[in-house]
C-alpha cells in the first residue's frame, strides 16, 4: 500500500513558516519513522504569479515600512474583509492554485501560511468529484495577535498556540470543535540537549568565560540590529555578542566591517539555533513569534527590541506579561535590561523559570500525532 502524503504549504517569508513545517515532519518522523511521505511547498515561490511570487524578496522591504504595514494589516483584519479580498484575489490565483493541488496530490495538506487556506480550500473543493478531498489542517504560527487570514470556516482543523489565538479564531467564526490549541511547534533539539552549553562554545570559538548575548532578527534580519549591536558593545557590560544577520547580507557585511569592543561574532542564515540557543545566556531580538517559541523552550531568557506592527504586536505583552522577556526598545533599555539579567542571579533565575512555564515543548509531538488522527 502507498504510504500517505502529507503537502506542507509554508512560504519563506520570514523564517518561521518553514521552521514550523521541518519541526512537525521531524516530529512525525521520530513518532512514525518511515510511515509518511512529506513534502514541502513554498505557496509563492513555485505557484504564486507575478507579483505575488515576489512577495517572498519583497517582504522584508514591506515590513522594514511599519506604518504602512501596519495599516494595511489592520485595514483587512476581520473576517468580512478577508473574504471581500480573497474573492478579488481569485481570479489571478485560480490557475496557480488549481496547478499546485494537482501536481501535488496528498492525502493531508497542512497550511502553515495564512494566504494559503483561502485559495488551496476553495481548489481542492473545486477537483472533479472522483478526487477525495484530503483534510486540510491550519497550523498558525503567529503567536497572540493573529489575522482573519488564518481562519477559514472550511478548514478542517485549526491549530493555534496560545489561548489568545483560539479566541480569535472563535471571533472569526471558526466552530469550537475545529480549533485546538497546542503550541507553536519547534524542533525537538531546542529542550532536549545533545551537547553542553561549553563544548558547543568551544566549536563556535565563543569566549568561555563572558556571558553570551544572541542578537537575532528573524529570517530575514530585521529590526534595528545594528543600533542595538551599537549599544551594547559600547555598554562597558562584560559580554560577548553573536549576532545572526538571517537572509540580510548587507546587514552582515555592514557588521563584519564594524570593530567592537567587546568579542563579536557575527553570522548570516545559520542552522544550528538549537545548539546557539543553548550556548548563549540572553537572547536580543524582535518578537518574532518562532524565535520565541524556541527560547521559551530552550530557556533562554530574552530582551525585546523591536516587533513586527500586526502579527508580532501581541507578542511582547503575553512574554513580559509572563515574566520571560523584557520590553527594551531604546538603546539604553536594552543596556539596562541585560545589565539586569547578567548582573543578578536572582532575576535571571526567575526569567529562567517564567520560559520554562510558558514554554510548549511539545506541541510539534502533539500536532504529529493530531495529523496523524486526521488520516484515519
Ligand atoms: N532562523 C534560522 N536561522 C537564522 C535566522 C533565523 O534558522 O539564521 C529561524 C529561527 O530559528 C526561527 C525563524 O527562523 O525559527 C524565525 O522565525 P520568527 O517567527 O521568529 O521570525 P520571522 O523570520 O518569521 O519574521
Amino acid at each position: 500500500m502507498e504510504k500517505p502524503r502529507l503537502l506542507f504549504i509554508y512560504s519563506d517569508t520570514g523564517g518561521g513558516h518553514r521552521s514550523a513545517s521541518e519541526a512537525i515532519i521531524e516530529a512525525l518522523e521520530a513518532r512514525f519513522s518511515g510511515q509518511f511521505r512529506c513534502e514541502m511547498v513554498d505557496l509563492f515561490k513555485e505557484f504564486a504569479p507575478y507579483p505575488f511570487n515576489r512577495l517572498p524578496d519583497m517582504y522584508p522591504g514591506l515590513v522594514r515600512r511599519p506604518r504602512g504595514w501596519k495599516h494595511t494589516y489592520r485595514l483587512i483584519d476581520s473576517p468580512r474583509r478577508v473574504r471581500a479580498v480573497n474573492g478579488a484575489v481569485w481570479p489571478y490565483v485560480r490557475k496557480a492554485a488549481h496547478q499546485l493541488v494537482r501536481r501535488h496530490p496528498a492525502d493531508l495538506v497542512i497550511s502553515v501560511h495564512p494566504i494559503a487556506n483561502a485559495p488551496l480550500i476553495r481548489a481542492l473543493q473545486q477537483q472533479p468529484s472522483a478526487h477525495r478531498r484530503p483534510p486540510f489542517v491550519v497550523v498558525v504560527t503567529d503567536l497572540v495577535s493573529t489575522h482573519a487570514f488564518w481562519y477559514h470556516r472550511s478548514a478542517s482543523l485549526t491549530i493555534v498556540p496560545t489561548e489568545p489565538a483560539a479566541t480569535r479564531a472563535l471571533n472569526c467564526g471558526l466552530s469550537p470543535q475545529r480549533v485546538k490549541v497546542v503550541g507553536l511547534p519547534v524542533a525537538a533539539r531546542f529542550s532536549q540537549a545533545t551537547e553542553g552549553s561549553d563544548s558547543i562554545r568551544a566549536r563556535l570559538g565563543w569566549p568561555p568565560d563572558r556571558p553570551m548575548v544572541l542578537v537575532l532578527g528573524g529570517g530575514d534580519g530585521l529590526g534595528p540590529i545594528e543600533a542595538a549591536v551599537q549599544a551594547v558593545a559600547t555598554s562597558g557590560l562584560r559580554l560577548g555578542l553573536a549576532v545572526v544577520t538571517g537572509r540580510n547580507r548587507e546587514l552582515k557585511a555592514r557588521l563584519e566591517a564594524g570593530s567592537w569592543p567587546v568579542p563579536t561574532f557575527v553570522y548570516g542564515f545559520i542552522d544550528q539555533m538549537p545548539a546557539f540557543m543553548r550556548a548563549a545566556d540572553v537572547l536580543l531580538s524582535k518578537a518574532g513569534p518562532g524565535t520565541i517559541s524556541e527560547a521559551l523552550s530552550a530557556g533562554l531568557p530574552m530582551v525585546l527590541y523591536s516587533f513586527l506592527p500586526g502579527q508580532e504586536e501581541g507578542n511582547v505583552g503575553y512574554l513580559t506579561g509572563h515574566g520571560a522577556g523584557v520590553w527594551a526598545p531604546e538603546p539604553g533599555d536594552m543596556v539596562a535590561a541585560l545589565r539586569r539579567l547578567l548582573e543578578d542571579n536572582g532575576a535571571y533565575q526567575k526569567a529562567v523559570a517564567a520560559c520554562r512555564s510558558l514554554a510548549r515543548p511539545r506541541a510539534a509531538a502533539e500536532i504529529a500525532d493530531i495529523l496523524m488522527l486526521q488520516l484515519r
